[in-house]
């Protein structure tokens, strides 16, 4: 044991030496106090190390010796206030690494007493008490207010009382503390009830009030009190696990999102036959669109989508042949030709070879294709709709397999590489797509189409309108993928706000659709995902005032199912729970078609 834990103090402060950055780190915006921090593994400086702003240290006066314990009777003679907390300080402090701090020190012996001991070994360290960085705090046992004033100017005072804020000295009041336990029962769990919330933040308010910084001791230790302590300011959120409290605090800003844009919800009418053969297929791949991405949308628009008013509901299976986690080639592929395969994948099985894709099916067939994307046309997702690769990387060869594909038009980015797309595609500004003769290529985008927070407007909704009305002409029966990939990217970025915006677009676009199959009667619209990105959940929002905070598990896919919404003709097939290889199967059961 002895040498594990030496071992142990060896490789932290091996950690400690070689990360001068890490000091040079200043305390997240919040800031954290590491609660009876002498209780820890590595006292000091885990908590140190981790970020906080403030920590804590039970001192008792013994034989003149100043130990750290909670008690007389749990004294350790080797864990002295000077060894685990003066002399490390006193390092940092000569070397110039020493960050903003708060040294709380909670007197458990006599008050007098010990302070008059603590400030004599204080006064041995003029590195510290000198130090601008450094706030020292005396709190528990403390002389009563009036004599605040009768210590050194670097004494300052924890004042436990909220009452008499108005007629004590408060010039010597470093910190206001008291017992969340008297305010509240709430169990870090949901929401305090609104009587206790109430009282929270009168206590709060009476801190702020005398411009004093102000914790709860005593208060339950979860993200969600984290986060409920940093939304109402508190100025020192308390916590036993310091440094997992300051990363997540990090992160609380870029997680949370405030919608202001409500999308309009258009109610489907459902009053197409569902025996009827369908006679279009419009299938919509939201990229990592998983059912809390849905859902961190259906918040932010006050509770209600368009995507969620379809009744016709399923969940697809994405798993790749070579792993459980799908990329996007083959969660594309697996829709696009009904076979599984490996992870790169495009339009090839897990042997490389050339599987036949739905466009190419429904060409010979009379179908019109399109694809629609936010993503460059040479993307994992439209691609596999048209081209046969066995490396999604393979950017020459995927354009030149449109020369040979049943694709009659498309619109996304990949401007920049226009060159490689073959010519018989003639190329056309948005504006001028007004009906389809031959082969037509539409660039949105250099790259990809930018975001909707880069300003893309409803570039995506008003494609899909403007091919929707071609297509209406003259062109049934058409296939269309459609696809909105930026729901993907801010998955694997961690935005919260992203998600949400892309989301809200690809419902707009959605709405577009439904609109079309409604006018029609005989298009069926499936509507799913590829894979979910990033284990995005929803941890707290507010359907009111669309706000919303996300977390999220990895900046990877993820192996969970995803949902599958249908809607027309041919919906009920899209019912159950299936492998992704299905969507292709069942549009063509649904199109009566044997490949
Ligand atoms: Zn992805």
């Amino acid at each position: 044991m002895k040498i594990s834990k030496a071992l142990k103090t060896l490789v932290l402060l091996a950690i400690v030496v070689c990360s001068n950055a890490i000091f040079a780190q200043q305390p997240s915006t919040y800031q954290v106090h590491s609660h009876n921090d002498y209780a820890q593994e590595f006292p000091f400086w885990g908590a140190y190390v981790g970020g906080a702003a403030s920590i804590e240290a039970d001192v008792f006066l013994k034989n003149n010796i100043l130990y750290v314990t909670h008690s007389e009777a749990e004294i350790l003679p080797e864990n002295t206030l000077e060894r685990l907390y003066l002399q490390p300080l006193a390092g940092l402090a000569r070397t110039g690494d020493l960050r903003k701090l708060q040294l709380l020190i909670d007197i458990k012996s006599d008050a007098e007493s010990t302070l008059e001991a603590l400030v004599q070994e204080l006064q041995d360290y003029p590195v510290l008490t000198q130090s601008e960085n450094l706030k020292w705090v005396i709190s528990g046992n403390r002389p009563k207010a009036s004599a605040y004033k009768n210590y050194p100017d670097f004494i300052e005072f924890d004042h436990q009382e909220l009452d008499d804020l108005d007629t004590i000295d408060l010039s010597r009041v470093g910190l206001i503390s008291v017992d969340f336990k008297n305010y509240s029962v709430w169990n870090g769990f949901g929401n305090m009830v609104a009587p206790e919330l109430k009282k929270v933040k009168e206590a709060i308010a009476k801190a702020q009030a005398v411009d004093k910084p102000f914790r709860f001791w005593g208060s339950p230790d979860t993200k969600i009190t984290w986060t409920r302590f940093a939304n109402l300011s508190v100025a020192y959120i308390n916590s036993d696990v310091p440094a997992q409290a300051v990363s997540y605090l990090k992160t609380l800003e870029q997680n949370t999102y405030v919608n202001t844009k409500k999308v309009e919800v258009y109610t489907p009418e459902f009053s197409f036959d569902y025996e009827d053969k369908p006679v279009n297929v419009i299938l919509m791949i939201g990229d990592g669109n998983g059912l809390a991405q849905i859902t961190s949308a259906q918040i932010a628009n006050r509770g209600n989508l368009t995507l969620t008013q379809l009744q016709d509901i399923g969940f697809s299976k994405t798993a790749s042949t070579d792993d459980l986690v799908t990329d996007s080639a083959a969660g594309a592929t697996a829709m696009a030709t009904g076979t599984k395969t490996h992870n790169r994948a495009i339009g090839v099985n897990q042997n490389d070879e050339k599987l036949k894709n739905i466009t190419e099916i429904l060409s010979a067939r009379g179908f019109t294709n399109g694809l629609i994307t936010t993503d460059a046309i040479d993307g994992a997702t439209p691609a596999s709709f048209y081209a046969h690769r066995k490396e999604r990387d393979d950017t020459e060869g995927i354009l030149s397999d449109l020369a040979t594909s049943g694709i009659d038009f498309f619109i996304a980015g990949g401007r920049s590489k226009a060159a490689l797309v073959p010519d018989i595609f003639k190329v056309l500004q948005l504006d001028d797509f007004v009906d389809l003769n031959g082969k037509t290529a539409i660039y949105i985008g250099e790259n990809k189409v930018p975001s909707i927070a880069q300003g893309r407007g409803d570039l995506l909704a008003q494609s899909v309108k403007q091919s929707l009305e071609i297509l209406e002409k003259d062109r049934e029966p058409f296939f269309m993928m459609i696809e909105a990939s930026q729901i993907d990217s801010n998955g694997h970025a961690n935005n919260t706000a992203g998600i949400v915006q892309e989301m809200l677009d690809f419902d707009e676009t959605i709405a577009r659709v439904l609109r079309f199959a409604d006018k029609t009667k005989n298009t069926l619209v499936v509507i799913t995902a590829d894979h979910e990105t990033s284990g995005f959940g929803i941890i707290s929002g507010d359907l009111k005032t669309g706000e919303l905070h996300g977390e999220f598990l990895t900046t990877n896919h993820t192996g969970i199912m995803v949902p599958v919404f249908a809607y027309g003709p041919q919906a009920q097939k899209f019912r159950g729970a299936y492998e992704n290889t299905e969507i292709f199967q069942r549009i063509l059961k649904a199109l009566e078609i044997v490949p």
